[in-house]
């Protein structure tokens, strides 16, 4: 008798995660580091998450799945290998934040945003650096080193594709004391402004954003407020696409190859020259650049935990804490199972083995 093998396996549903997209642009990026003559490189991106293991439920496929473990290629353009490092950026501030109030309730956060014009991409690198020195400059200041006790800051890159042209900014969470607001410490927006544009020496800023993390009302509505406020701070690095979510939502049910006409994308062009050639500038651009970076007392009790930031090589990419305390389904509280999934091409998704 032959038994012939049947096809039970299924798609990886996506859900909010755009796995399938994310690999069909990381091996757009493998291809253009071919094209650069970046051999090693290209190899690495073109096999990363080739394999992908989640934890899924046992009641239904659609409900949502917890990756474990999944073969990541770390390269800082790629697509999957960003996410994976938001990921743990978010949930090593989470456990930072938690710390820190455990060791002194009294302490609070408040979160900065600063920018600068956006530049054409010839002027990113020095861009970056100009931001990077600003802030250091800003917290070297008297005034801050008074009232900010620790911090943590991310670079963010967007890139406006209307005006095809790039917005550097920093995102940061600063510790201050619980008596911060009504000290004579206190630092209003008008002087953040104020000092900001003169450690950038650009008087033309018209904006910082600076807001208090407010525990009590978020806590009443039973989610944890550090999660809320620390999701905008790892959401570091480049910012991929400019197009709305549930248009990548679409494309990413469709299950068939995208091509590099796709508009929207931060580097993705139509021909490969120019991918290449954005590339490129980024790579230099980003080049020996820490996009997230610790202060004062984050800085202290981070060493003292030895904890690993998305900057580490040898991160794991993998949230494995929470993977670990959630074996049952968020939605029904049943049982996980562990499922491979296994990326094809020719369907341009990811199938279950
Ligand atoms: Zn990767
Ligand atoms: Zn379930």
């Amino acid at each position: 008798m032959v038994l012939s093998k049947s096809r039970t396996g299924k798609l990886l549903s996506n859900r909010k995660k755009l796995w399938n997209i994310w690999k069909q642009i990381s091996k757009f990026l493998a291809e253009t580091y071919s094209n650069l003559g970046q051999e090693k490189r290209a190899q690495r991106v073109e096999k990363c998450a080739t394999y992908l293991l989640f934890l899924q439920c046992q009641n239904s496929s659609e409900h949502p799945k917890k990756l474990k473990a999944g073969n990541f290629c770390r390269d800082r353009l790629c697509p999957q290998c960003q996410q994976r490092r938001s990921a743990k950026q978010f949930a090593i501030s989470i456990q930072l934040g938690h710390e820190l109030l455990k060791r002194n309730p009294k302490y609070q956060f408040i979160f900065l945003t600063l920018t600068v014009p956006n530049v054409p991409l010839e002027d990113l690198k020095t861009t970056i650096a100009h931001i990077l020195a600003s802030w250091h400059r800003l917290m070297m200041r008297s005034q801050c080193k008074k009232a900010v006790k620790g911090f943590i800051r991310t670079l963010e890159i967007t890139y406006n594709r209307e005006r095809d042209d790039w917005h550097p900014h920093i995102h940061a969470a600063l510790v201050v004391q619980h008596s911060y607001f009504t000290s004579r410490y206190y630092i209003k927006r008008d002087r953040w402004l104020e000092m900001w544009q003169e450690v950038t020496k650009q008087p033309e800023i018209t904006q910082v954003d600076v807001r208090k993390l407010k525990p009590k009302q978020e806590a009443i509505a039973g989610i944890d407020p550090l999660l809320l406020a620390f999701a905008e701070l790892s959401k570091y690095s480049i910012k991929d696409w400019s197009i709305p979510r549930q248009e990548l939502e679409r494309l990413s049910r469709d299950s068939k190859p995208i091509d590099r006409h796709i508009k929207g994308h931060a580097w993705l062009r139509k021909s490969p020259q120019e991918t290449a050639k954005i590339v490129k500038k980024l790579q230099n651009a980003l080049q020996r650049r820490n996009l997230v970076h610790y202060g004062g007392i984050l800085k202290d009790i981070k060493r003292e935990l030895k904890l690993k930031d998305g900057e580490d090589e040898d991160l794991d990419l993998i949230n494995s804490d929470r993977a670990k305390t959630q074996c049952q389904c968020s939605i029904c509280g049943g049982n996980m199972k562990e499922i491979w999934y296994q990326w094809q091409q020719t369907i341009a998704n990811y199938h279950s083995l």
